[in-house]
């Protein structure tokens, strides 16, 4: 058996041990180290944080030569044993890497286990070896032989699955409850000592069993058979800390990060937008878990670990995640019709403010994801579309057309689940999905959606389900076509600029510093509403350091293009509308 072991070997300088153990190597064995992380869709090069490579059979030195960025080839004699070490430096804060310091640790196994190449099949032992004093182990690995802080022995059938496992160390909060009839574990690191532990709890607890039954039914509720959920336990891994968000989906966990400040407070009731962000990404996470872990796209049935894996299909994937997110916590009670349309109603604002979503398909930026989402820069406005964003609000608009043909794309998900066993698909099962539950062929929809370019007929299909579309003004940033960030410390500065706007045609660049307009002095963008009116003449505008004057006018009213849309559920909608707004709210 392939067998790792890993110590916390220094944690003021991050750094963990790994030692490999390959019985009977092949006579140049190769080992390598992912380059990315399967659910991150970029290219990160984890072998930079290797260090020490070495190799040795018995108490013989085996000659270790390096290939490439993440490869190594073993110059084996004979077929003892094959052991071989290396340090991870592990200082990484997000969900995607590897991070040790004197309170906490974690890794994923893309960053820390070299693969052994043509031995990927085989079962794979891990032994968390020296950890410092009092602290536990979290994961959804198999546990062989563990203590009760969880240090011991872990197995997993294949490499696939040894990677698909996060490890949370330290000491941390550690609650369990039951869903679907399946244990699941939420730890919580790094959190304040007045977090409401139990309000957490009882919400995931409420998320996963909506899930549950949005896959398989209420007979799957606390019962057992072929309705259960595809996996025997469930690991939530919390990390929170002073700031950040984010999350990433395993086969039967999750490494999740969130800001401390978000977290239900002991003794309060109320439930703040942080917090809801934070239920959305366990709602999303744990989705996840069905759509893209298990049903996937048809390129990822078998992962390259060396290279970028192109899919057209993040805007199904990520996007009817990100729709399912946030419309199952209204399923699960934890939040109101009215909240969930002003979510819906920010991500309606988003796509519309970006002038990119006329450039790119959602199929495109899907495939695109390496180079251009993970990669964004000054210029991703104006040439990119988020699939999470636009994705998810085709899910939407499929959802509402379905309905109104008397299907839904609850169906249509839960077809493609049985039909492809829980396995890859591609984009022709889900336009057979479609059409099957929806009695219609949905080819021109996918064909302008998710191929083309044009606006989503959203405001049409949302006033059918009783929801009412209000467009906002425009903030002046908008109406200027820029976004800028404002500080006390560099004033207006200029972080992009939009194309066909005011900013472009005046020629503010990304970094310009915005000094003063009209003789006003700016500390704020808004400052300049004092003398930029619509249709007046150009102001001077100076530039700071550069000493630049530039002409700056503003043509847009505040209804312009682009600016924010505002969802609220209609008082008295038709009869037809409530109907199938009710269906849809409540699933
Ligand atoms: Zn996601």
């Amino acid at each position: 058996m392939i067998s790792y072991r890993i110590d916390v070997a220094d944690p003021h300088a991050h750094l963990f041990r790994v030692t490999l153990t390959v019985p009977q190597p092949a006579a140049v064995q190769r080992l390598s180290l992912p380059v990315w992380i399967p659910g991150s869709y970029l290219v990160r090069e984890f072998a930079r944080h290797l260090v020490g490579v070495e190799a040795r059979q018995g108490r013989e030195p085996v000659m270790l030569e390096q290939l490439d960025k993440a490869s190594w080839s073993a110059a084996c004699r004979g077929s003892g044993a094959l052991t071989v070490s290396w340090q991870v430096y592990a200082f990484d804060t997000s969900v995607r890497a590897a991070f040790l310091d004197a309170s906490r640790g974690f890794f994923n196994g893309t960053s820390v286990f070299l693969r052994v190449e043509g031995r990927e099949a085989e079962p794979h032992q891990v032994r968390l070896g020296t950890l410092p004093r009092g602290w536990q182990v979290a994961t959804a690995l198999r546990p062989v032989q563990v203590d009760g802080a969880g240090r011991g022995v872990y197995e997993a059938a294949d490499y696939d699955e040894l990677v698909d496992h996060p490890v949370e160390l330290g000491t941390f909060w550690r609650g369990r409850f039951q869903a679907g009839g399946v244990p699941h574990e939420f730890v919580v690191a790094g959190a304040l000592p007045d977090f409401d532990a139990e309000r957490l709890l009882a919400d995931a607890r409420r998320i996963c069993e909506a899930q549950i039954v949005f896959w398989h039914g209420a007979a799957a509720k606390g019962r057992s058979g072929a309705n259960k959920p595809p996996f025997e336990r469930y690991v939530f891994l919390l990390n929170t800390a002073e700031d950040g968000h984010g999350g990433l989906e395993h086969r039967a966990s999750t490494a999740l990060l969130a800001s401390r400040r978000d977290l239900p407070q002991r003794g309060r009731r109320e439930t703040s937008d942080g917090y809801v962000n934070v239920l959305g990404l366990i709602s999303h996470e744990y989705f996840h878990t069905w759509n893209v872990k298990r049903l996937r796209p048809s390129e990822f049935a078998t992962l390259d670990y060396t290279r970028e894996n192109y899919t057209e299909l993040l805007w199904f994937f990520e996007g009817f995640t990100s729709y399912y997110d946030d419309l199952l916590l209204v399923r699960a009670g934890l939040i109101d019709a009215p909240r969930y349309a002003r979510l819906l109603g920010k991500t309606i604002s988003n796509v519309l403010a970006a002038p990119g979503r006329g450039v790119q398909s959602v199929a495109q930026a899907s495939f695109d994801a390496w180079v251009k989402y993970y990669r964004s820069d000054e210029n991703s406005p104006n040439a990119t579309i988020s699939y999470y964003l636009k994705g998810a609000l085709v899910a939407l608009a499929l959802d509402l057309s379905l309905r109104a043909d008397g299907g839904s794309l609850d169906d249509v998900m839960r077809l493609l689940w049985t039909r492809s066993a829980g396995g890859p698909i591609g984009e022709q099962d889900i336009a057979e999905a479609l059409a099957q539950v929806g009695k219609r062929s949905y080819a021109k929809e996918l064909a302008a959606w998710v191929h083309g370019t044009g606006d989503l007929p959203l405001q049409a299909l949302l006033a059918q389900a009783g929801v009412d579309w209000q467009t906002q003004p425009a903030a002046l940033a908008q109406r200027l076509g820029l976004r800028v960030s404002e500080s006390a410390l560099t004033g207006v500065k200029v972080s992009h600029v939009l194309r066909g706007g005011a900013g472009e045609a005046a020629g503010l660049a990304a970094g310009d510093e915005l000094w003063a307009v009209g003789g006003w002095r700016l500390r704020r963008l808004d400052d300049a509403l004092r003398v930029l009116l619509p249709g007046a003449p150009a102001q001077p505008l100076l530039l700071a350091r550069e000493q630049r004057v530039l002409q700056l006018a503003l043509a847009c009213p505040p209804e312009a293009v682009g600016a924010p849309i505002q969802l609220q559920i209609a008082d008295k909608p038709a009869k037809a509308a409530a109907a199938l707004r009710k269906a849809w709210l409540s699933g």
